[in-house]
């Protein structure tokens, strides 16, 4: 029978049971989640309250909100007599001057818009761009509506790619020589795509073991419970716990879909800089709805100067409450960066939960 409020996957006597085994562990150890929404798991399920002091969760890059580099904004903002369709928590991000929000209120074309159809549909109206932003499980979507306004010759649409992809992104993380990690829990959504498989650098180049998991307490209990049992056995490898959804190769049809409108290209992070063969760009094919060819968008690895630590945050080398503007001049309503703004991001779990 299906069991709606998941409670399997939150059943106390088992929940306790691997607490208490985890309350054994000594060795100091660092677990990065690299997925938003295992940051915001965690802190919803007090998963931090309940590990020993031994064990740290690090919050790490997989926000698509927080990695976007600022000047996307500002290019944003110069385009003339288009419509600008976004996802809603990318217009409080700011920019160098200001937010696509602030933007708005001069006079700035922008709407929200929950779907890349949604922005399609638009087009009809009015040339739109489409912003792309997103890891894996977002871009297969925005493939799609790329071929369906070419099978439909929709001359008003275009997407700016600012698509991201994770192992890339991890493998520049781990290069870090001042980062030391001992695990990760890896991303759900993203490996229904990519499938898990997809982080065998981890133990083969890096030494590291990894778990893809869900984002229920006993998920992420058993994840981290799987990884101390690696590093107590000396063993790295990639272990699936989220099996009910995620397979070894993924979703084919998903792939194939960005494989036929998307290319590999070296990608801009937030904080990060330009990462290698780390994002995904539209192909020639279907270069007319590549905006960023449309209007000669260039973006820069430059962010404003407002002593906002997400750089660090991201890379795991803080937790966000070590940032001095966490709280004070940095809150959610009043945020100073991207971390703080996004529904996935660090600071803003922190910023619920964790204070
Ligand atoms: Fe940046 Fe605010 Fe997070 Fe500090 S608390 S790192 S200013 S987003």
């Amino acid at each position: 029978m299906k069991d709606p409020n998941n409670k399997k996957f939150r059943d106390p006597q088992l929940i306790n049971k691997i607490v208490a085994d985890l309350q054994k562990w000594q060795q100091p150890i660092k677990i990065m989640e690299v997925c938003g929404s295992h940051t915001m798991a965690i802190g919803h399920w007090g998963i931090r309250k309940l590990l020993p002091p031994s064990i740290s969760l690090i919050s790490g890059p997989g926000c698509p909100v927080c990695v976007t580099p600022s000047s996307l904004i500002d290019e944003l903002i110069k385009l003339k007599g288009v419509k600008i369709a976004t996802f809603g928590d990318l217009i409080r991000v700011p920019g160098k001057e200001e937010t696509l929000e602030q933007a708005r209120a001069r006079g700035l074309d922008v709407e929200i818009v929950y779907s890349p159809l949604e922005a399609l549909k638009l087009a009809e109206k009015k040339e739109t761009v489409f912003v792309g932003i997103g890891f894996e499980t977002t871009t297969p979507g925005i493939a799609q509506t790329i071929l369906l306004a070419a099978n439909q010759k929709q001359k008003n649409f275009s997407v700016l790619p600012a698509f991201k992809l994770i192992p890339p992104a991890l493998d520049a993380l781990l290069s870090e020589e001042d980062l030391s990690l001992d695990g990760f829990l890896l991303p759900g959504h993203v490996s229904v795509i990519i499938g898990s498989q997809s982080y065998n650098l981890l133990p083969h180049k890096y030494g590291i073991g990894g778990v893809v998991t869900g984002f229920e307490p006993l998920d992420i209990l058993r994840a981290v419970k799987i990884l101390t049992e690696q590093i107590e056995h000396g063993e790295a490898t990639i272990v699936n716990e989220y099996n009910r959804v995620v397979n070894r190769d993924g979703n084919k049809v998903a792939r194939h879909i960005i494989e036929e409108v998307l290319q590999v290209n070296d990608a801009l992070w937030r904080g990060m800089g330009l990462i290698p063969k780390s994002g995904l760009t539209i192909n020639e094919k279907y270069k007319e709805y590549d905006a960023s060819k449309k209007y000669e968008i260039m973006l820069k690895d430059e962010e404003a100067k407002t002593g906002c630590r997400c750089a660090d945050v991201l890379k795991g080398k803080i937790i966000p409450s070590d940032c001095p503007l966490f709280a004070s001049k940095c809150t959610p309503a009043n945020p100073i960066g991207s971390c703080m703004v996004s529904s996935e991001g660090s600071c803003a779990a922190y910023y619920k939960y964790e204070r």
